[in-house]
């Protein structure tokens, strides 16, 4: 168990078992002109190996079911698992795969009638899609209803480290946000601003923050109707909060420029600018337990990617306990080779967020009342 969460180990002697394992299968493809698709990285799946060899060496006969992609609840050829399948089949022989969950519409509806159809024939419920955890589909909280059930051994490396981030957080602990979905992630920043002693804020996010302070901000992205919130944040904590000090974008006419916190008329702010980078890199420096969460620029313009790469380097060369979760923000330490630098890279962006923001999710909920606990 870790934190009343059954792992492999509490599900007894799986020998003989049939054994259904909810992977993150969700891959990144490549389509071709002919219609041919091809796994552009098989990262998840291969991320999955470990949970389906255990369970293999075992005894136990693993099927496994994922979603990919957002087929709308009913059968797509585009996001056929099919290529999934036959990579799955040469990594591990034998290990079955259901098709597409999201074909049916019972899996996100969570219906009843479409867990009982993915519990047929199963003895043992393994979760393995931390990725989707925060979803109350039926295939992560619908089998450990029925069946005794755990978390595999990826998500039980991402209830380790993220719990033990907002539980058992060593100090300095920094929160670095960044990103462009702001409302996605005010819920975070103020359950962070709880348990954080610093969180230094870059990204577009910045200049809802800025327009609560009254700064002038261009054209820059912010979300006006977030501004009275991250007034109240500001109000609350604003002793803990880094903002940028000096910001680079775009002027009216187009043309790239560095300003201080004050942008012109038609400006738009697209990354932090080099003295904030540095500050920043500075508060990674000193802590002993750094969580990041959204690009501080946006980094696939190679003119605005500087203090991205500036603070995914401060996160390889600090001696803190590192943590990055999030979609982009993992493909930027991946797009400057510094992946392997950090301690943990999370599976799940949201799941991640909502892990950190209220200590709990869906699927982790569902495992810790399964029958066997
Ligand atoms: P994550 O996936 O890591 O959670 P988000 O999805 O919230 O991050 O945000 C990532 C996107 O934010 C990137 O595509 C990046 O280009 C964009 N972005 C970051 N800063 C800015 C900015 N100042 N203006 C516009 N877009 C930005
Ligand atoms: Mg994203």
């Amino acid at each position: 168990m870790v934190d009343g969460i059954p792992t492999l180990e509490d599900l007894g002697d799986v020998s003989g078992k049939r054994v259904l394992v909810r992977t993150d299968f969700n891959v990144p493809l490549n389509r071709h002109d002919d219609g041919t698709v091809e796994i552009a990285d098989d990262f998840r799946i291969r991320a999955a190996l470990p949970t389906i060899e255990w369970l293999v060496d075992h005894g136990a006969s693993v099927v496994c079911a994922s979603h990919l992609g957002r087929p709308k609840g009913e059968p797509n050829p585009e996001y056929s698992l099919d290529p999934v399948r036959a990579r799955l089949g040469e990594l591990a022989p034998g290990v079955e795969l259901l098709e597409n969950l999201r074909f049916d519409p019972g899996e996100t509806s969570n219906s009843d009638e479409f867990t009982a159809t993915l519990i047929d024939g199963i003895d043992l419920y393994v979760n393995d899609a931390f990725g989707a955890s925060h979803r109350a589909h039926a295939s992560i909280v619908g089998p450990p209803a029925h069946l005794p059930s755990a978390m595999g051994r990826l998500l039980e490396r991402e209830v380790e480290v993220l719990l033990g981030l907002r539980n058992r957080p060593k100090r300095p602990f920094v929160a670095v946000l960044g990103g462009a979905k702001i409302s996605d992630k005010l819920g975070v920043v103020e359950a962070l601003l709880d348990v954080v002693d610093s969180l230094v804020i870059g990204g577009a996010m910045c200049f809802t923050f800025f327009a609560a302070q009254g700064k002038a901000i261009g054209d820059s992205l912010f979300e006006p109707d977030q501004v009275d919130t991250c007034r109240r944040i500001l109000d609350a904590s604003g002793d803990k909060i880094h903002l940028p000090e000096d910001l680079v974008g775009l002027d009216a006419n187009g043309n790239f420029a560095t300003w201080g916190t004050q942008l012109p008329d038609g400006a738009k702010g697209f990354d932090i600018g080099p003295g904030t980078a540095a500050a920043f890199t500075d508060v990674i420096m000193d802590a002993r337990m750094v969580f990041w969460n959204g690009p501080m620029g946006m980094f696939e313009d190679d003119r605005f990617a500087a203090g991205t790469r500036t603070v995914a380097q401060a996160m390889a060369d600090t001696k803190a306990f590192t943590v990055v979760g999030g979609g982009d923000s993992a493909a930027a330490l991946a797009q400057f080779k510094l992946d392997d630098e950090v301690d943990h890279v999370s599976t799940g962006g949201g799941a991640s967020l909502e892990l950190l923001e209220n200590g709990d999710l869906p699927g982790l909920a569902a495992l810790r009342t399964a029958p066997n606990t």
